[in-house]
């Protein structure tokens, strides 16, 4: 027999064992995952909301995006999926669950589109979180993502260029206009930094842009209006 296929044999043997011992789910319908399934069964992940922003300049986020800014050109924002349906679960299972396999697993999918539009930036840089929340969760979901999309883009991932500044009240119940309040100064960049000329921003959900906008606010006050600053995000909430 070909040892390839022997191999993947011998694969198929393990995961449905363990897939019979403890049944991987589909993240999206909590259906039962076939062996060759990962995270989400085939009916959701060819039903999957994809965005298509990596390849559109201009589009509904960047809009929002660049409303936010005070850049002198237009700058790039794209998502991989919009945040809707059973599909929210897999930004949370990242944020709440600790699923990091499949984070990652969504993360370079997300990096090997950015890569395949074309996208060039010097860095990726993920919104850091208060030590005191980093400490208490044990990870911040928006490095587990960046990570994955610098490694497809092959640039330095610079998980410590931004610090937040202060700690913020959580978002979430927060309206756009007070959310830029709270984040207003939230973040600075590191002392010692060396210069760059593009950063792009990564989190894991966008939904008003106050966030990602409070991370270019402090590069632009750090590197100068002159910097390009893009945004990544798993998912894009309308
Ligand atoms: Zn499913």
């Amino acid at each position: 027999m070909d040892p390839k296929l022997k191999r993947l044999n011998f694969k198929t043997l393990i995961l449905s064992t363990s897939d019979f011992l403890m049944p991987r789910v589909c993240l999206c319908c909590g259906r039962q995952l076939l062996p060759g399934e990962r995270h989400l069964c085939c009916v959701c992940l060819a039903d999957m909301p994809f965005t298509h922003y990596e390849g559109q300049v201009h589009n509904p986020m960047a809009n929002m995006f660049n409303s936010r800014v005070s850049s002198t050109g237009y700058e790039r924002a794209a998502a991989l999926f919009f945040y809707t349906g059973g599909y929210r679960k897999i930004t949370q299972a990242l944020k709440y669950g600790r699923n990091f396999r499949a984070g990652r697993w969504f993360a370079s999918l997300l990096g090997e589109k950015l890569a395949g539009a074309g996208w060039e930036v010097d860095v990726v840089c993920p919104v850091p979180l208060h030590w005191v929340r980093r400490f208490r969760r044990g990870y911040n979901q928006a490095e587990v993502i960046g990570r994955e999309v610098a490694r497809a883009l092959g640039v330095p991932f610079e998980p410590r260029l931004l610090q937040r500044a202060r700690r913020t009240a959580s978002q979430t119940r927060l309206s756009a206009e007070e959310r830029g309040r709270n984040l207003s100064g939230a973040f600075r960049v590191r002392k010692g930094s060396t210069d760059v000329k593009s950063v792009l921003i990564i989190d894991d959900v966008f939904t008003t842009g106050a966030t990602v906008a409070a991370c270019d606010a402090a590069l632009r006050e750090a590197f100068g209006p002159e910097i390009r600053v893009s945004v990544a995000t798993l998912a894009f909430a309308e």
